[in-house]
């Protein structure tokens, strides 16, 4: 009985302790990051490119080329998101805006959200060369800023196979840029 009790006793201090750590790691984490948790900061090391399923051409829907990020921020949050999921989005003009913070982990692809950047591009399967200008403008400036290279692009469907997404064959994609970035061609 008394060494139950003395058990007891240990225990209990044990889990006092246990209390006091777990509020001062709270604590600190909440100080490192004023209004937010360590769990939804992001640390990207890969970029994942997907396409918004919006009709590619004038024949398909007359303004075709209207939709952007506050479109996706709206289809998002009626899914139940916060906010948009992505962090960068492409208008057909080329125009590059900005979505989610990139500090703050995205909802784009199950599993890789923690470490990614996720870009979308407005259409389908057909893009526009100023899409595509844009796209090469994003490549350099997370190589400088995160150290992203062009092997680190990936597309949504190399992820999860029951996807098309972006409808881009990504290793053509990585190779020929990898060609063109060596060519110089963002330089
Ligand atoms: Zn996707």
């Amino acid at each position: 009985m008394k060494l139950l009790n003395a058990l007891k006793h240990r225990l209990e201090s044990l889990y006092a302790c246990l209390k006091v750590i777990l509020r001062r790691s709270m604590k600190n984490a909440s100080n490192q990051n004023p209004g937010t948790t360590c769990s939804n900061m992001n640390e990207p090391r890969i970029v994942i490119l997907h396409c918004a399923v919006t009709p590619d051409s004038k024949k398909k829907d007359p303004g075709f080329d209207r939709f952007g990020a506050e479109d996706i921020d709206r289809w998002h949050r009626r899914r139940g998101f916060d906010e948009i999921g992505y962090h960068y989005v492409i208008r057909r003009t080329g125009e590059i805006e900005q979505g989610r913070d990139p500090r703050r982990v995205g909802a784009h692809c199950e599993g890789y959200n923690y470490n990614s950047l996720g870009v979308c591009l407005m259409g389908t399967r057909e893009f526009t060369v100023e899409q595509m200008e844009s796209v090469f403008k994003l490549i350099r400036r997370f190589r400088i800023k995160y150290g992203i290279k062009i092997d680190r692009w990936y597309g949504h469907y190399e992820f999860n196979h029951r996807k098309d997404c972006p409808n881009i064959p990504m290793i053509c994609f990585r190779h020929l840029l990898r060609k063109g970035f060596d060519g110089n061609l963002t330089a």
